[in-house]
């Protein structure tokens, strides 16, 4: 009964959900779900609670991801059944993909099966707002704080209870949420976003755990990479932007590896001053960029879609085809430009 009435809180939510979505899913025998490269807690929950849920129709769920499943995650169930590269086996007849602002984002599986994914009907199941739609259906929701927000929607409609697999999904669907979020404090975070928490709460989630393991637990090594980072921080423009670089002889010093370079930018974006926070990664011929800006402020999506990236207006980044030493003048020039265009707050 409790349950029953937990239910109805999502009851107008549900009408959310393009109807093409389950019904195509529905159909799918032979599954490849796939999230993007150097996968986080949204991309692998949705494209797991989704994996599950077709399962228990009896479908074959394959699930790929380019990059390791970061150890961070090893709290989470199943996510060792993430395979690098797609099982010829598999045939699919069906491709769902998680959390892609763009088809490019599922990473190196595209360059090596470009085939695969023309031929095979795509699902595109996403939240960000540069999202060109690739798919055979897409379902692009933009005011989504998570791949997971939609995928928790998604789950009624495909008559799975979140209550199904053992709590599985549920546990995934959190953390997906959690991160995406960082614990419902972000602007994304809309009444929508914290029914569907609820609903997943009610339903057995382990929020504390869950938001302790994704934000407030790392190793050593990564504390210390952080140390260093943060302590070359430099600003521009009066303080309005902050940006610092991390490099492979900053991993091999602080004992780290490059995925605990994560939750970096979000350190500097607590600057009480930046309207623009970027972390380079200098990864020689190239250069990542992660930007986070202030709220009304610059548009993420601006800066990073001038290098060919993209993600949110909030939080973005790019793959800069240029080493960091010339990257970074040409990026913080274009950052300062837009500050100084901003109105005045
Ligand atoms: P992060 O800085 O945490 O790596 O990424 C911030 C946001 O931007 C995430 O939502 C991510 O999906 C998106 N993003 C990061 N890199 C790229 C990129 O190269 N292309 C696109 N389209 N989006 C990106
Ligand atoms: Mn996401």
């Amino acid at each position: 009964v409790a349950a029953e009435g937990m239910r109805s809180l999502l009851a107008e939510d549900l009408a959310d959900v393009p109807p093409e979505v389950p019904a195509r899913l529905l159909a799918g025998r032979r599954v490849m779900a796939v999230c993007h490269e150097n996968p986080d807690a949204d991309a692998l929950g949705s494209a797991m609670a989704i994996s599950l849920a077709l399962e228990s129709h009896g479908a074959r769920v394959d699930l790929v991801c380019a990059d390791p499943v970061p150890q961070m995650y090893d709290f989470l169930p199943h996510v060792e059944r993430f395979s690098q590269r797609p099982d010829p086996d598999l045939d699919p007849d069906l491709i769902v993909v998680c959390d892609c602002g763009d088809l490019a984002r599922v990473g190196s599986i595209l360059e090596a099966h470009p085939g695969l994914f023309e031929r095979v009907p795509i699902v595109n199941i996403d939240h960000h707002a540069s999202n060109p739609g690739f798919g055979a259906v897409d379902w692009v929701d933009a005011t989504s704080a998570a791949t997971c927000e939609q995928a928790t929607l998604l789950m009624s409609h495909l008559e799975v209870s979140l209550e199904a697999s053992d709590g599985d999904i549920a546990q995934h669907l959190t953390a997906g949420l959690v991160f995406d979020t960082a614990n419902f404090a972000h602007s994304n975070t809309t009444p929508r976003t914290l029914r569907v928490a609820s609903e997943l709460v009610a339903a057995g989630a382990e929020l504390p755990m869950i938001a302790r393991r994704i934000y407030r637990t790392k190793p050593d090594a990564q504390l210390r990479l952080y140390g260093t980072v943060l302590a070359r921080l430099e600003t521009a423009a009066e303080g309005r932007l902050i940006w610092s670089v991390v490099s492979d002889a900053d991993y091999g010093a602080a004992g780290a590896s490059p995925q605990m370079a994560e939750g970096l930018i979000d350190l500097l974006a607590q600057s009480a001053t930046a309207e623009v926070a970027i972390l380079f990664k200098d990864i020689g011929s190239e250069t990542r960029l992660s930007v986070r800006t202030r709220d009304g402020g610059v548009d993420a999506i601006e800066l990073t879609g001038a290098f060919g990236g993209g993600g949110h207006a909030r939080a973005a980044g790019a793959t800069v085809e240029l080493p960091f030493a010339e990257a970074r003048p040409r990026v913080l020039e274009l950052a300062a430009r837009l500050i100084a265009a901003m109105p005045p707050r």
